[in-house]
Formats: C-alpha cells, structure tokens, sequence
C-alpha cells in the first residue's frame, strides 16, 4: 500500500501553489517525494520531503 502525501506542491506551469494528494515515492538514495497532479492544468508535481 503506498503512502499518500496530501498538500501544498508548487505547480511550475502555473507558477502558483497547488493543493493536491499523491503519492510518496522513495529513491535510490533514500530520499522521500511525494508524485502529485496539479487540479488546475494536469501537470506533474513533485515535492522533495526529505529522507525516509
Ligand atoms: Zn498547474
């Protein structure tokens, strides 16, 4: 089950900060990111939250 992450993500496109929930991610190297959709223009969101 993966972990959701709900909250603020910064959409590039719209310049502007988006309210959404995605889905926490783990890479390589241990970092954590949640995966997000912008509501307003459907564009990918990435946050960084830090290492697991
Ligand atoms: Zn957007």
């Amino acid at each position: 089950m993966a972990d959701k992450y709900e909250g603020e993500f910064y959409c590039v496109k719209c310049k502007a900060k988006r309210h959404a929930v995605g889905d926490i991610v783990v890479s390589k190297n241990g970092t954590r990111m949640a995966k997000g959709k912008c509501p307003e223009c459907g564009t990918n969101l990435n946050r960084i939250l830090g290492k697991a």
